[in-house]
Formats: C-alpha cells, structure tokens, sequence
C-alpha cells in the first residue's frame, strides 16, 4: 500500500512523515533516492512532501519525493561544494529582530532579506520586545518600520511577555508551514510559546542558548501547531545566509533596487558606480534608503559580517 505525507522529523537515516490524517510513521529511505540528490548531503529534509510504501510492521520506505517549491540551503561545511537542506517548502520566515537587547543591525536584517529573498521565501519582520521599547527605542522602531513596509515586507510588533501582536501572528501561522529566525536571544522561544503553549520550549539567558546550540545538526524536526500548521526547529543550525550567490545578482534580491533596473542605463548596472543610474538618482531624492544602500555595498564589497550567524528555530 502506498501513502502520501509530510516529513516532520529526520534523524539521519529515520524520517518521520506525518500523512493527512494525522498518522505518523516511520520511514526509512529507498536507496536510489538517497543517490539521486548527490549534491546534498541529506535525500530529504523536514517539509518535503513524500510518497511512501507501507509494510506490515507499520513502518514505511519512501519511493518518491515531490518537487519542492523551494528550500533553505546551505553548505554541508564552510569550504564544500556538497549542500546540505536545512528545510523544503517553507511558507514563510519570521525573522524575529529586536531594538532592545540584544539589538539586530539593518546589516544583519538586510543580509538575511537577500538569502530568504534568494531562497524564495517570503519574509516577514518581527520586531519583539515591544513591551520595553521606551521613548528613544521606539523612535528608532517606528523609523525602521517604515523603511522595511515602503519596501514591501510586512511588520509585526509582539511582546512575548504581553501577548500584543500574538494573536495575529498566530493567524498568519495558521496552516502554513513557518520557520521562526533571527539571533540567539531576540524571543523565538518566548514567542513560540506564547503562540502555542503546547510547545514549551526552553527559554534561556543568552549564554544558555550558545551552549544548546552546539547540538547535532543532522537532527531537524517541525513541531505541529496545536491551531493548525508547522513550526519548523532545527536547533544548533547556524551559519548559513547567502548561498552561492554572486556578487552582480545581489541588487535582484534588494526589491527597491530590482523594481529600479529598468530604469538605469546599463541592463547589468551593479549600481555603484555606472552613469544613469536610476538607483543613485533614488538615493539622492530619498527613494531609495541609504541605511539598506550601504549595507548592498557592503554585501557586494564582501565585508565580513561579525554578527552572521543566526539561528531557525
Ligand atoms: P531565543 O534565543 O531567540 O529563543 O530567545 P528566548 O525566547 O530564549 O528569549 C531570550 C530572553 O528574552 C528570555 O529571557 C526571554 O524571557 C526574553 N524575552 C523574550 N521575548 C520577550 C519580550 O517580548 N519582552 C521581554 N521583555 N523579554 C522577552
Ligand atoms: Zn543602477
């Protein structure tokens, strides 16, 4: 008998997929498939859509994997070429950033745009801790909103501590299946409980977080929303951002920069330092932010960035 699911959990050769109706099983993987994807590391990750045959014993091996609509890639270690897919079908991001403690760049937040803009998944910002937001932070918030909803991307306000914004980010979750980024520290745990008091994930002082992030990174799994939909949690993975992108395609993931392309005079300008070019021109009237435009500039010059690693819960 052949069933269809969802892979909710990978544990090296195990996989756990979730069917439609709620059933788990446990399957291992046919051997063909593992073969197929020999630029990746694993076959198949958490949120692949999967086919499996079912034997007596209750247990499954899977046959066939559905297309992805995208997944979070990264390198399987700094200098390979192997890949290793940290997650496929992924509906949305929430990038959980903060002005309080600890405070996320617009380096750090642009940079992440540019990976989850290249993996094609939408992005939404978070900005939690609002609850301690006083008078200076929350002009320095109301600034950055502004700059990330010109642009196109969608911000939230939540307090784990008051519950504001959580009801409406629980029904953007709704159904979907969501990751949760940002740095140790900014609230995805505070917050994923406060969503779902089911999950009670460990909340922790910054320290504490490091260490628990040590953990394996071939373990991932994706907690099921007790109001429906997919809370993907892959402890310990860090280290990944831009993957594989080259220096002259960066602008296409900046949304304002691409919308301007047609407008400066060179199809390929790299908008640094070509004439006609429509995005400096922006610069010059306030169209384009010069806060988003010097961290392009840095992204394209190939500044390290101290702060890169971020963590998906
Ligand atoms: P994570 O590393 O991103 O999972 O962060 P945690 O969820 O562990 O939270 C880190 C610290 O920030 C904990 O001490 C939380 O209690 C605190 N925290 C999380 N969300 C909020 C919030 O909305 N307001 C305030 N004041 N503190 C928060
Ligand atoms: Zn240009």
């Amino acid at each position: 008998m052949q069933k269809e699911g969802i892979i909710i959990k990978t544990t090296g050769s195990q996989y756990t997929v979730r069917c439609d109706d709620g059933e788990r099983i446990i399957c291992t993987i046919k051997g063909n498939l593992r073969l197929k994807d020999y630029k990746s590391t694993n076959p198949v990750a958490v949120g692949d859509k999967v086919v499996f045959e079912i034997f007596e014993d209750g247990t499954g091996r899977i046959i066939k994997i559905h297309d992805r609509h995208n997944c979070i890639v990264r390198r399987s270690t700094k200098l390979s070429k192997i890949s290793h897919i940290l997650a496929s079908n992924v509906d949305q991001i929430f990038l959980i950033v903060t002005v309080a403690f600890p405070r996320t760049s617009t380096g750090f937040i642009d940079r992440f745009l540019v990976a989850s803009e290249s993996f094609q998944i939408p992005t939404i910002l978070v900005f939690n801790k609002i609850d301690i937001y006083e008078e200076s932070l929350q002009a320095f918030h109301d600034e950055l909103k502004q700059v990330y909803e010109k642009i196109g991307y969608t911000c939230l306000e939540t307090s784990a501590l008051t519950g504001q914004g959580i009801e409406e980010m629980r029904n953007r979750m709704k159904n979907k299946i969501n990751a949760f980024a940002g740095h140790s520290g900014v609230g995805k745990s505070a917050l994923a409980n406060a969503l779902d008091n089911n999950l009670n994930l460990k909340t922790g002082d910054i320290s504490l977080v490091h260490l628990k992030g040590k953990h394996t990174t071939t373990f991932a799994e994706m907690f099921e929303l007790s109001f429906g939909g997919f809370l993907i949690d892959t402890p310990g993975i860090k280290e990944f951002g831009m993957y594989n992108l080259k220096k002259e395609e960066i602008a296409l993931f900046f949304p304002e920069m691409k919308a301007l392309l047609p407008q400066c005079r060179f199809f390929n300008c790299t908008h640094v330092h070509e004439p006609g070019c429509a995005v400096k021109e922006a610069l010059e009237t306030g169209g384009i932010d010069p806060s988003r435009y010097q961290n392009y500039l840095n992204i394209i010059s190939g500044q390290e960035m101290e702060d890169e690693e971020w963590q998906i819960r």
